[in-house]
Parts: structure tokens; sequence; C-alpha cells
């Protein structure tokens, strides 16, 4: 069986130096808001072309932390694509936000800037795109329409580590972006962690206290904080693998390249490849009418494969007040979409193996 991601796999070629950099944390005697958390923010920062980096302790934490930051008022409506993960939209939820829900690209399946502007209100106060399987969003059409109505632009990049958009680096385009270094992203910790990257100096300074309970000085509390850093052990780990990352995300495309082009499957829709070398590749989705069955299929033939992902955020249990939503681009997305194995550990045979079984399915 191909697996959808072993990370095991993932982390061997890093294994001698993860155990070398986690002894000397263990050794250290200093375990919370050190060395190594400055050394990977600094690091990560200038990987992206921003001027500061804020390690959090997850991503979802680090989409709540930017919206904290900004303080805006109760009521504020903030722009958020239907096509997401649901972490995207909690954050927002939780501080009593308004999420409204923006369909997408039927290409990109991204958030479609071309429906934004008709869903401005008074009360809107940011656009949140989130760079869905790697991809960055079209931020040259967004930032436009932020400028236009004065809203901040913060991007929910917990998928695109690497991705480039114009020649620009995510992390860099935003007026704040959140990743994630959840083990399965392109750039993971061994447990859970995460970052913002900003080049506005009041809000990373805020961002850094209201991570550590809202602290400027020791027992001195600014702000209402939060509990969410990135530990030392984490930040060193990552600081490992960080120079890696380019060179796996060049596996990632070629793998990519692969897949769309010997990739034969009548009512198969590929995932776009007008961007190969921007793109991050964090997930390869593709839609068939029949999911099931080719998933069935795959499975069977020896390959597993995932779904990112089967409900919509609005027809969650958990989102009760978005039932009545009719989002149809973004609920027939999330009935057809299926994950194919994608990430750098695979060999070209079995590329080849999965390109062989897609396009066996029916025959
Ligand atoms: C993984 C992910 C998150 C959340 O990251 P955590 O570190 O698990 O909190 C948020 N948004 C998207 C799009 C993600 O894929």
């Amino acid at each position: 069986m191909i697996p959808f991601l072993d990370l095991n796999q993932i982390n061997k070629p890093h294994l001698e130096a993860i155990e070398e950099v986690s002894l000397r944390v263990l050794r250290s005697g200093w375990y919370i808001l050190g060395r190594e958390l400055q050394g990977f923010e600094s690091a990560f920062a200038e990987y992206c072309g921003a001027r500061y980096c804020i390690g959090v302790a997850n991503g979802l934490d680090a989409i709540g932390l930017i919206l904290r930051a900004y303080d805006f008022p109760d009521g504020t409506e903030i722009i958020v694509p239907g096509n997401t993960y649901i972490a995207s939209l909690l954050p927002v939820s939780y501080l009593n936000f308004v999420p409204v829900l923006v369909e997408p690209d039927p290409y990109t399946m991204l958030i479609d800037p071309k429906k934004i502007e008709q869903l401005i209100t008074s009360k809107t106060r940011a656009i949140l795109s989130v760079d869905l399987y790697g991809r960055s969003c079209e931020m040259e059409a967004i930032n436009e329409i932020a400028r236009r109505y004065n809203l901040k632009v913060i991007t929910d990049a917990a998928q695109a580590h690497g991705a480039v958009y114009n020649g620009q680096k995510v992390g860099s385009i935003a007026d704040a972006t959140a990743f994630s270094f959840y083990p399965t992203k392109n750039l993971g910790a061994l447990g859970d962690a995460g970052a913002i990257t900003t080049s506005d100096e009041a809000l990373a300074e805020k961002i850094m206290y209201l991570r550590n309970y809202g602290s400027k000085e020791r027992y001195k509390n600014e702000y209402l904080g939060v509990n969410s850093r990135l530990d030392e052990i984490q930040a060193a780990i990552l600081t490992v693998k960080l120079p890696f990352l380019d060179s796996e995300n060049t596996r990632r495309k070629e793998i990519a390249r692969r897949y769309l082009r010997e990739i034969e499957l009548e009512n198969l829709i590929l995932p776009p490849g007008d961007r190969i070398d921007d793109d991050a590749w964090h997930l390869f989705v593709v839609r068939h009418p029949d999911r099931t069955a080719l998933i069935q299929h795959l499975e069977t033939s020896g390959v597993q494969t995932n779904v990112h992902y089967p409900l919509p955020v609005h027809k969650q249990k958990a989102y009760a007040d978005l039932h009545d939503l009719s989002l149809p681009l973004t609920e027939r997305i999330h009935e057809q979409v299926i994950s194919l194995p994608l990430n750098p550990v695979l060999s070209d045979e079995e590329v080849s193996y999965i390109i062989g079984a897609v396009n066996q399915f029916g025959k």
C-alpha cells in the first residue's frame, strides 16, 4: 500500500540533526521563549521576506492572535472563503465576529475575488484569504479591494509554506499571515507549532505580548492575552528543517507536474497547472463525480487517498447558524474532491504506479 503520508519517512532525512538539537535543548534547562525560538523567528521571517515572525502554539492560534491584535469592534464582519478547513473560521467565531462566506473560483477552488465586493458592508474589517492546497490566492485583486475599502488582509497560509505569488513569497503579501507547523504541513514540527509573519511593527509587537499573557514585562500585563507559545524544542526542530523546505517543495512540484501531464481519466478534473513552480503543492486535489468508487478503486489498487474536506464548514453541526447558507460551488467541491498522495518522499516508481492506478479506473 502506498500511504497517503508517512511522517516517519518524511522526517527520516532530518532525524540525526533533530536528535542533536533536541538533546541540546533538553540539556540547556531553558524550554520556553528562548534563543531557539528567536533563531527560528528570524530565519522564518527572512525566508518569507517579512520583517517580523512571532512563533505561537499552533496555526489556529496564529489566526486568532492576528484577529485579537487588530482589536476590531463588536459585530465586525470578516470575509472568509466557504471552501476551507474549519480552523480558518473558528477564531472568527471565538471572538464573536461574523464570518461572511464567499464562494470559490471554480477553477482554483480558492476564494473568488470577484465575489468579495458585493459582501462588504460598513461592518467589514478584514478579508481572511486561505491559500488552500498550497496555492496563493489572487492577492493583487484581494489587496486592491482591501485598499479601496480600508480593510486588513489576513492570510491563512497553513498549507502554503514557500508558495509564491507574482514573485513574492507567501508570508510577505498580506498585512499578516498565519502559518501552522502541524506535523503533516510542508514545514512540519514534531508536535504542534505555528507562527505569524508581518511587516507591521506595532502589530508584531502586540502579538508578541498577546501570546504570552499580554505581558510586556514580567508580571505586568498590558493586554488580556493568552498562552500560545512555540516551545524551544519545536523551534529548534523547525530551524533544522527550514533549509530543506525549498528542495522538498521542488520535489512536490516535480510530482505535481507528472500528475498533471500523465493522468488521463474522463470526468476527472485536475487542479490548476498554470503556476506549477509558484505553488507549494501541499495537496494534489482532483475532482470526480463518482468519488466513492474512485477512492475504492485506488484503495483496492494499493493507493491510499484522503478527502480535504468531506463536509463544508457551513454544514458542520458546530456551525448550525450557517446551515441556511447556500454555497453550491463549495458544496459540490466537498462532494467531489479526492487528494492523491503527494509528498517529497514518494519515489518515481510510486508516482508512476499512482498515475497508472488512476488511469485504470473504470477500465
Ligand atoms: C492545518 C490548518 C490550520 C490549523 O493549524 P493547526 O496548527 O492544526 O492549528 C488552519 N488552516 C488550515 C487551512 C490548515 O490546513
